[in-house]
């Protein structure tokens, strides 16, 4: 029999190594796009058997999905879609076969995350034996994404709830599915075993950091934060920051201040975790060999640091929400992080009596500045 396709749409990459090696275990040809706009393209390119999209947990719902999906089952009503979402309300409401929207769009089964390899499994071939009749097809009378364009009812913090909660279950998704993979190969493939192993690690810390993050903001939001402020010589910690961001002997960021201390009124730990940040982000988000200029100027009564990057940049449509919780550029789905540290780095600059903003951004780069007061 033919090798059949199914197109995976996540836009968490650990999440769709996993799926795509469950699949390609299974006998499956496995394409993998991130952004939901690519779906039109891997359709006509791959001429999947199935699609299995992720539930898109933005500030208007799940709308991307069910229209998506509703689009390709009116492009091409032979392939079925399959939503793997973690939100629980979703699942019940497909189970329950209350869905009217999912229904509508045409959904031919929901997986939850995390996920039994083998539910998984059947489910994908219950759906690819299923004769094109018995799925659901596109009901055009009903209002598929309402939501789309409205204000949200819900207050913001129940969103961000939903989105920590979906954070912190995606690296438990990953580390589930590695863990199920590597005790198949337990006795067989330790170079697998150990992958899995490795894997599910690097999702552990991701966690732990997140959690870290978390804490920070949800204390910064309750003003509960305590600082040490006091004089602090910032040529002296942005030096210290800097070495400690430097791999080897490959000397890539540049620092240049004005002759002697340069002594600002701070916390010393939470200036480190501000450049960190920055600097963490300048390495991450450009090309290994490009240079970083870090520079320190007296202005008045501040003193000014900026960070600047030669690499991705942020699209100029999106500049305005770098500083929100949980933001990540389209730019950046393919590059670990959690979004949450910009936001915390700006509040930890205000609570200090200073600023941080982003100066510049576009293809060729970006540039943030921080301010902070002079002793
Ligand atoms: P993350 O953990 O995702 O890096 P941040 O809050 O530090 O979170 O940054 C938010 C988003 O801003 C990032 O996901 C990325 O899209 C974008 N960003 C931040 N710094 C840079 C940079 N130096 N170059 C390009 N994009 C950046």
């Amino acid at each position: 029999m033919a090798i059949q396709t199914v197109l995976l749409v996540e836009d968490d990459t650990r999440l769709s190594e996993v799926v795509s090696s469950v699949l390609t275990l299974a006998g499956y040809h496995a394409v993998v796009i991130s952004e939901h706009a690519l779906i039109p393209r891997a359709m006509a390119t791959s001429r999947p058997r199935c699609v299995i999209m992720d539930g898109e947990l933005n500030a208007s719902g799940h709308n991307l999905s069910w229209s998506d999906a509703a689009a390709i089952r009116r492009v091409d009503p032979k392939v079925p879609v399959l939503m793997m979402t973690a939100d629980r309300a979703a699942l019940a409401e497909a189970e329950a076969r209350r869905s009217t929207r999912s229904r509508a769009a045409g959904f031919a089964g929901f997986i939850g995350k995390p996920f039994e390899v083998q539910t998984f499994l059947a489910t994908l071939s219950r759906v690819l034996e299923a004769p094109v009749s018995a799925h659901p097809s596109v009901d055009d009378r009903v209002v598929i994404f309402p939501d789309i364009g409205r204000p949200r009812a819900d207050p913001p913090d129940v969103h961000l709830f939903d989105t920590v909660v979906h954070e912190l279950r995606q690296p438990l998704t990953v580390i589930r599915g590695q863990l199920q993979l590597g005790r198949r190969h337990v006795g067989r493939d330790p170079a697998r075993v150990q992958t899995a192993i490795d894997v599910s690690i690097a999702q552990v810390d991701r966690m732990t950091r997140l959690l870290g993050d978390l804490l920070d903001s949800a204390r910064l939001a309750a003003n509960v934060l305590d600082l040490r402020i006091g004089p602090v010589d910032l040529a002296t910690v942005v030096a210290t920051a800097i070495a400690s961001h430097e791999a080897g002997d490959a000397h890539r960021i540049s620092f240049r201040w004005p002759h002697g201390p340069v002594v600002v009124i701070g916390d010393a730990d939470r200036i480190t975790q501000i450049l960190d940040n920055l600097l963490s982000n300048a390495i991450k988000y450009s090309e290994p060999e490009l240079p970083i200029e870090v520079t320190l100027t007296l202005q008045g009564v501040e003193v000014e640091l900026r960070v600047a990057d030669h690499g991705i940049g942020i699209p100029a449509d999106e500049l305005a929400r770098v500083f929100t919780p949980f933001y990540r550029a389209s730019t950046a789905v393919s590059i670990a992080g959690t979004g949450l540290g910009l936001h915390i780095s700006r509040r930890l600059a205000e609570r200090q009596g200073g600023r941080l903003w982003l100066e510049a951004s576009s293809g060729a780069g970006s540039v943030f500045a921080l301010a902070l007061p002079i002793a």
